[in-house]
């Protein structure tokens, strides 16, 4: 069925429903039920007993892994059609949709594998006592998760929140709800205990702000924009209740005059373009040292200028839609802005017109000069095709320059210096640094935002250890009474 995205966003979703469009020809990708506020507080309540009365938390972890190894194996069976259903429901290139799926099996097995590490720690006996530390879970947390990548970051939340030993209420973002209810299925089949993992769906504001509030709620996972991330880092401040926040960036990638240019090149396209640039860690501002600027820039902007804009399913596919008709709105007032600002569109900057992309939600690779570090278009993040580069001098100008915005989350640096590598990736504010490399991610290694690119490490054990609380306990072994004055 086709309808007009454009209809649907006037005349809203039919009553109870959320209706998900496929960005790449308008047509219905499929619609799920909204949960009320009023059953939300019955699925809390379900997963509060499920928590309590299913004994996960008391299995021994080998066991909880080999429900996590089942799920991982129901998606490995599935992982297809998976892919499929991510790409009608958010419009990312196949290619990418299989490769999220494979993360998220990945993270399954991961965690699978690495639960048997929160058991406990021992303080080796000091004199009359012996102490530990266990970890235990929360009891039911929330996991809230945006449209970018559904899939991989539905995946990055529940596993390691179900190996800790928590029940998980997942709230999809209400732009791709499609794929949550199918990891719920694929759970349920795979013997995790009824009620352990629940989903909801609806608007932030409502579903995502009340399940936040929610008295029951432990513990808040939230992967999303920073202003939404304020909101529920505000109420999780006044409820005491620990958060971990996965937020925007504004990564600067970095190429230097002594770098390899063909991989730099390469990699700066692949980081801002790839996913149509709607990454957290896209690399959407590039500095260039000032003698091979120019070069560089003209580049890229030859390369941006012949990527493959095309259906998501098309084979050689570059660049996709972007992930809903009003992302795509929001993009493109994001490159007006920049020009209004004094920026000079060196390539894209519009709406591709003409066969397919006249019912899909497309927009060309973009690259904008001319603008100073401090313009609002170097400052926000665009979570679309939109590259600005800057020039720089040398190395204090650099770092002033990337660190000058709110965000920390990711850069990348190109350099065959090895020391200047490592001087400037520890210098630059961010919680990934990539050098001769970007958008590398290892299921083993942290990964999260500094400043205002958020809270917390996801992946890794760090990851595992932000779904449990520490309890500390002391064995006497008191030879004598104890006194009142120790
Ligand atoms: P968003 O903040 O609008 O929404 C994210 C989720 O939060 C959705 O499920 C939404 O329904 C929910 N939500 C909105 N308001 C809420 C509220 N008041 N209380 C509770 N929940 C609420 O983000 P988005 O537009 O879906 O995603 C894009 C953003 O996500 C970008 O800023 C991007 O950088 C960021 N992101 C970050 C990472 C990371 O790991 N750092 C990864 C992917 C995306």
């Amino acid at each position: 069925m086709t309808i007009n995205a454009e209809a649907k966003s006037q005349t809203g979703d039919p009553p109870g429903q959320l209706v998900s469009i496929n960005p790449a020809d308008g047509s219905v990708a499929g619609s799920v039920a909204m949960t009320s506020v009023e059953q939300l507080d019955q699925v809390v309540v379900d997963a509060l007993h499920a928590f309590h009365a299913s004994g996960w938390k008391a299995l021994l972890p080998h066991r909880r892994a080999l429900t996590l190894h089942a799920i991982a194996d129901g998606l490995a069976a599935e992982k297809e059609s998976l892919a499929e259903l991510q790409m009608r429901d958010n419009g990312k290139p196949l290619t990418e949709c299989r490769a999220m799926v494979e993360s998220a099996i990945g993270t399954f097995r991961y965690y699978a594998g690495v639960c048997e590490t929160i058991e406990t720690d021992v303080t080796p006996a000091r004199g009359d006592y012996v102490s530990f530390t266990v970890l235990e879970p929360f009891g039911v947390v929330a996991a809230i998760t945006p449209w970018n990548s559904p899939v991989m970051n539905d995946a990055a939340k529940v596993a390691p929140a179900l190996a800790a030993g928590n029940a998980v209420i997942l709230k999809p973002s209400e732009d791709s709800p499609l794929l949550a209810p199918e990891l719920l299925r694929i759970a349920l089949k795979a013997g995790l205990p009824e009620g352990l993992l629940q989903v909801v769906q609806g608007r932030g504001a409502d579903i995502g702000a009340a399940l936040v509030a929610h008295p029951d709620v432990r513990m808040v996972s939230f992967t999303g924009g920073t202003v939404t991330g304020r909101a529920i880092g505000r109420v999780a401040g006044e409820r005491l209740i620990p958060m971990a926040l996965e937020l925007g960036g504004k990564s600067p990638h970095v190429v230097f005059a002594d770098a390899d240019l063909d991989h730099a090149v390469a990699a700066v396209v692949a980081g801002i373009f790839g996913s149509s640039g709607q990454s957290c860690v896209a690399g959407s501002r590039l500095f260039v040292e000032r003698p091979i600027y120019d070069e560089v820039v003209r580049r890229i902007v030859e390369r941006a200028r012949s990527l493959k804009v095309a259906l998501p399913d098309e084979p050689g596919v570059e660049v996709g839609p972007l992930a809903s008709f009003h992302h795509r709105d929001r993009v493109a007032a994001f490159v007006d802005r920049a020009r209004a600002e004094g920026g000079r569109i060196l390539v894209g900057g519009a709406v591709p017109t003409g066969g397919v992309y006249d019912g899909g939600a497309f927009y060309l690779p973009t690259v904008i000069e001319g603008l100073p570090a401090d313009a609002a278009s170097c400052q926000e993040e665009a979570f679309g095709p939109v590259l600005v580069t800057l020039p720089f001098d040398n190395e204090a100008d650099l770092i002033e320059q990337a660190n000058g915005t709110a965000f920390g989350l990711a850069c990348g640096i190109w350099s065959e210096s090895f020391k200047r590598a490592w001087r400037i990736g520890r210098a630059l504010e961010a919680g990934s640094v990539w050098i001769n490399t970007y958008k590398q991610s290892v299921i083993s290694t942290p990964f999260g935002g500094f400043k205002d690119s958020g809270i917390g490490r996801e992946k890794g054990i760090d990851g595992l250890r932000l779904y449990a609380q520490v309890k500390s306990m002391y064995f006497g072994l008191h030879a004598q009474p104890m006194t009142v004055a120790r």
